[in-house]
């Protein structure tokens, strides 16, 4: 009987990977990493030291030279860059304006897969992102790939952001998001699209407790426990 010990959950932004990721994790007391944190360490890291982003070079230097660890937190994945906890400056506009430029960089990617691997090496986890299934853990037990229309991302994440300082209108957060969207998909270095054997889940008309229900059945079917 094979045992899970890795998932991985891909999608494009606001596709609910996180929340999704976050409680399957516990769910199996597995660790759980957002790896599109490490990307948005990485971009703040450029963004401080004034890395110019059009300039590959000067972002995989960043990325060699970044230390980043990384945590568990109940919302998702705690970052320290350089010893300092810059998670909740991952969010802000700025990181989020540069971040799919810097992630389109293959020695940034390359830096940053082997950490992710390293860290899965250790034991039991779910990892969410974008290459994950595809690159990270191409030998998951299990792949997911969360999909939703364009519109119902954008409703969520403006949402998610009404009443805090992060909230704009919900066509500047669709035209943010299908730009990041565009740039994931169409780079060369590990473009965002499922792996071959992911289970593409659409979660439009389905509850976060539902999509989580169907990652732990395919977690279980692929145990024998089902
Ligand atoms: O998932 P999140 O929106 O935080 O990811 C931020 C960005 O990091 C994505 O838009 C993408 O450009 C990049 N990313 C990636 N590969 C991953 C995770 C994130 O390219 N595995």
């Amino acid at each position: 009987m094979p045992t899970v010990t890795t998932i991985a959950i891909d999608g494009p932004v606001a596709s609910g990977k996180t929340v999704v990721g976050r409680r399957v994790a516990d769910a199996l007391g597995f660790r759980f990493l957002d790896s599109g944190a490490m990307y948005r360490a990485v971009t703040l890291a450029a963004l401080r030291g004034g890395a110019l982003l059009a300039d590959d070079v000067a972002l995989t230097a960043c990325a060699i030279a970044s230390e980043l660890s990384l945590g568990d937190a109940p919302e998702g994945t705690r970052v320290l860059l350089d010893g300092e906890d810059v998670t909740d400056e991952l969010r802000g506009p700025e990181v989020e304006g540069a971040v799919s430029r810097v992630a389109a960089v293959a020695g940034v990617r390359h830096v940053l897969v082997e950490k992710q691997q390293a860290v899965a090496a250790v034991g039991a986890i779910v990892m969410v992102g974008r290459d994950i299934g595809t690159v990270v853990l191409a030998d998951a037990d299990v792949k997911a790939y969360l999909q939703a229309s364009v519109e119902e991302r954008a409703k969520r994440r403006h949402a998610e952001r009404l009443g805090t300082n992060k909230e704009t209108s919900l066509e500047a957060v669709e035209e943010a998001l299908r730009s990041r969207d565009h740039i994931d998909s169409n780079r060369e270095a590990s473009p965002l699209r499922p792996a071959e054997d992911a289970v593409v889940i659409d979660t439009d008309s389905l509850t976060i407790e539902q999509v989580v229900e169907r990652v732990l059945n395919l977690a279980a079917e692929r145990s024998g426990n089902a």
